[in-house]
């Protein structure tokens, strides 16, 4: 049984600081230590999960191993750490109080007051615990989301006040704020950080680490400022620049001997040498690319970055495993058509449709499959984008000019993707999908069997609706194949066009499952096919 260690992230000033990568950057460096380190996201808001927050709210929702829908953050957890989250590393307000009203119902407080305190903040302590009583951790990373400040996140600091004296020097609080460069003083601002530091410890929390976000470099005496005014050591105070890649995040702390510090905090004895050998070679490919191709993402959240980041990111691992630098376009659904499509895809090696629900959009991804699919051009969909990559088909090969989703239009006598039958009878809207991973079965001579290099595979997924497998023997017969499905229920999980170089439908989420030490098969594969696709072009 480990004894485990807490580390606390805050954030101050602004939000969008990167408590995420800097969590995430932390448990790399830990583990290149050898400690084994999980990071959890506590969340501010009512919501029980993510899962019904639409992507201008919350850009992605990450979908864990147990089906937990949850904080994008977790994808950065999982990308840099390369181990898998799941519930327990995802709480919110939400489902602090629905726990805690839930056992006032069944009578667990019988005779008294419930109130935030002692109740609410016992259960937060419980949850971040959760983790750390494992006896599997050395160290669990809480971040807590939101700004101090806020009035929504002030239960999670009232527990972590109140852990940090249960728990002694087991736990160190990290404070990550913002130092503003004034160009008109041409000067560096401290106020802002000492004001957020105040407010921390006006909730009885003093930071042990203060980790600054800056455009320019923290003089000395700008790091011996910040260690005056807000009580923490001079070598506690951490210099955090902009990076050219989040990747990098974790040699600049190292630099800054973020990793060092923590141990020293917490009193850990320090082991003989960090061994970051792997994230250093990755580094290298990264910032070194051999070659370029440029793919396009089409989905109807595109301007947002976020909407996609587990896509955004499985292509720069599935790039690195290639040495190509993958350039992602991003295109509007809702703009494409069969007139323009090849106006609007000139130039690009490959083509990605997005997972996606509704309508909207979705007659300008189908228009950008039919393109992919006459013209050869390399394509990857991804669940909505594996159903419309089916209709598409229905459509324009088999001739069923209605065929739709009964998503889309439940009144088509052409349904080739219908409702799960366990999924007619449900009216709730949260966590009532299929979610989270599913064994599926890759079939003998598949394009997916070589890429994956095994017959059996789990992948997550995130959906209600499925083939429709009356139609199956139609499909196959004309070409689009089945390639994987789940053993269990003969879903089918994924399909390949016959003929064409590489054209690729799947039910499941791979963007969740790939990392910096794993990327994925199916996104290396995919980068491997743009790269003979343009090289082939070229000539
Ligand atoms: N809307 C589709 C479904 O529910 C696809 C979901 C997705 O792309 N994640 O089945």
């Amino acid at each position: 049984m480990k004894e485990t260690r807490y580390v606390f992230v805050t954030g101050g000033v602004t939000s969008s600081l990167g408590k995420g990568i800097i969590s995430s950057s932390l448990a790399k460096l830990l583990q290149g230590w050898g400690f084994s380190v999980t990071i959890q996201k506590l969340d501010p808001y009512i919501n029980i999960d993510p899962g019904t927050l639409n992507p201008y709210e919350h850009g992605e929702c990450y979908v864990t191993e147990d089906g937990a829908e949850t904080d994008l953050d977790l994808g950065h957890y999982e990308r840099f750490s390369n181990t898998p989250t799941s519930q327990a590393n995802n709480i919110t307000t939400g489902r602090i109080y629905q726990s805690v009203i839930n056992k006032e119902r069944k009578g667990e407080f019988l005779g008294s007051t419930v109130q935030v305190i002692p109740h609410i903040t016992d259960e937060i302590k419980r949850c971040i615990q959760i983790l750390g009583n494992t006896g599997k951790y050395d160290f669990v990373i809480t971040e807590i989301g939101g700004t101090v400040g806020d009035i929504e996140s002030f239960p999670f600091i009232e527990s972590i006040r109140q852990l940090r004296w249960e728990l002694g020097n087991r736990c160190v609080t990290v404070h990550l704020t913002l130092v503003p460069y004034l160009s008109a003083a041409q000067e560096l601002k401290t106020k802002p950080t000492q004001h957020s530091v105040k407010s921390l410890q006006e909730q009885g929390v003093q930071p042990d680490i203060i980790i600054c976000r800056c455009e320019k470099h923290l003089s000395d005496s700008i790091k011996a400022k910040i260690a005056l005014f807000c009580n923490v050591s001079k070598n506690a105070v951490i210099e955090c620049m902009d990076a050219e890649s989040i990747y990098d995040v974790p040699i600049a702390m190292m630099h800054e001997h973020l990793d060092e510090v923590i141990l020293e905090k917490t009193n850990t004895p320090k082991p003989a040498k960090i061994n970051i050998d792997e994230w250093m070679h990755f580094l290298e490919r990264l910032h070194n690319p051999k070659h370029q191709v440029t793919v396009a993402l089409v989905g109807k959240y595109v301007e947002l970055t976020d909407a996609y980041k587990s896509i955004r990111e499985a292509f720069i691992h599935g790039g690195v495993a290639n040495e190509t630098k993958v350039k992602i376009v991003s295109l509007h659904s809702e703009k494409i058509n069969d007139e323009n499509a090849a106006e609007m895809f000139a130039g690009v090696d490959g083509i990605l449709v997005a997972p996606g629900f509704g309508n909207r959009g979705v007659e300008g991804k189908i228009a950008a499959i039919r393109y992919a699919r006459e013209n050869k051009v390399p394509f990857l969909g991804i669940c909505l984008g594996m159903q419309c990559a089916v209709i598409e088909f229905a459509r324009n090969v088999l001739g069923y000019k209605d065929a739709n989703s009964a998503e889309m239009n439940p009144d088509t006598d052409y349904r080739v993707i219908d409702i799960m039958a366990e999924q007619k009878h449900i009216m709730n809207m949260g966590h009532t999908m299929r979610l989270g991973a599913y064994p599926c079965q890759l079939e003998k001579g598949s394009k997916l069997i070589e890429m994956y290099g095994s017959e059996m595979i789990s992948e997550r997924h995130r959906h209600r609706y499925e083939f429709n497998n009356k139609y199956l023997d139609e499909f196959q017969s004309h070409g689009l194949k089945v390639a994987g499905r789940n053993p269990d229920a003969n879903l089918v999980e994924a399909v390949e066009l016959e003929g064409h170089p590489w054209f690729v439908g799947v039910q499941f989420h791979p963007e969740y499952k790939s990392t910096v030490a794993k990327p994925h098969p199916l996104f290396t594969g995919f980068v491997k096919a743009m790269l003979e696709y343009e090289k082939k072009n070229k000539q």
